[in-house]
């Protein structure tokens, strides 16, 4: 078992102001690590990062000790749609989040991997793979990140809630750039896999493992699910207010194969109940 205080769990902190911001609002939550948005979410005009802004965030995280800070990508961004424009600003944003996670030294980008739309799933799977495939001229090997696809609750038209699909994603990169998989508890949950219990838990992580290989993956989101199993909607709850409930938190925390994985709460509420949530987490280790 590790130790308690040095468990990397965190939460997507805000990097209003600045991203060095996310890292000092990480410390004062009890995080030892967090996610974060390296530009606004919901605008596609890719912002560069300043020197400047690169030394403040290094600052802080020497000051706070915080680690393997993940990034998460846009919410306009969809790699693998039909319509050529929007493929094409998405593959151009993407590109400019690996840039700024380059720059920041951040481990992961996880990254939502598409929407089909109204186009065939196979075709998207595999716009997809090459839309991911268009920023390995960025890598040289020598690199600290890792990009991250999320695995996501199939609301709409997206790809990615089956471990089929993420398989698919991940083997066609494994060979060509630093590849791993983050699992949502909430979008998991939605999309059918049953990780309510302990056994659940490993029932869902042997089936990942068959089908992508447990090597891959490397971080959580941990939310709780306002709707129900195989529900297919995406919308998160505090860590035991909703359909999951405690015990998968529990078991998450205490699993032997999870102990050293990254762990991020996108729950609603903000800084005062990840406080609490933090440290009700920590507590089952
Ligand atoms: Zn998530
Ligand atoms: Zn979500």
């Amino acid at each position: 078992m590790k130790n308690k205080n040095t468990i990397l769990l965190g939460a997507h902190t805000s990097a209003a102001g600045g991203v060095h911001n996310a890292i000092y609002e990480g410390r004062d939550i009890g995080a030892t690590t967090v996610q974060l948005f390296t530009a606004n979410q919901r605008q596609w005009k890719a912002r560069s990062i300043a020197q400047d802004e690169v030394v403040l965030f290094k600052q802080a995280l020497q000051e706070t000790g915080l680690s393997h800070i993940m990034s998460h990508d846009s919410y306009l961004i969809n790699l693998g749609g039909p319509d050529v424009e929007v493929l094409t600003k998405s593959r151009d944003a993407f590109r400019e989040e690996v840039i700024r996670c380059l720059q920041l030294g951040i481990s992961y980008l996880n990254f939502h991997p598409g929407a089909a739309l109204k186009a065939p799933v196979e075709d998207c799977l595999k716009r997809i793979v090459e839309s991911v495939l268009g920023v390995r001229d960025l890598f040289t090997g020598k690199e600290n990140l890792k990009l991250v696809v999320e695995v996501t609750a199939g609301q709409g038209s997206t790809v990615g809630a089956c471990f089929e699909e993420i398989a698919y994603i991940v083997h066609a990169l494994k060979d060509e750039l630093p590849i791993g998989v983050c699992i949502d508890t909430c979008h998991v949950f939605a999309a059918g896999y049953d990780i309510r219990t302990a056994e659940g838990l490993d029932k869902t992580l042997n089936e990942f493992n068959v089908i992508v290989g447990l090597d891959y993956l490397t971080a959580f989101h941990l939310n709780d699910s306002k709707h129900d199993l195989g529900s297919r909607l995406d919308r998160h709850e505090q860590i035991g207010e909703g359909k999951l409930g405690i015990e998968c938190f529990k078991a998450i925390m205490q699993h032997p194969k999870l102990q050293s994985m990254p762990k991020y709460l996108e729950t609603p509420g903000g800084p005062p109940f990840w406080v609490k949530e933090i440290a009700l987490l920590r507590s089952f280790v």
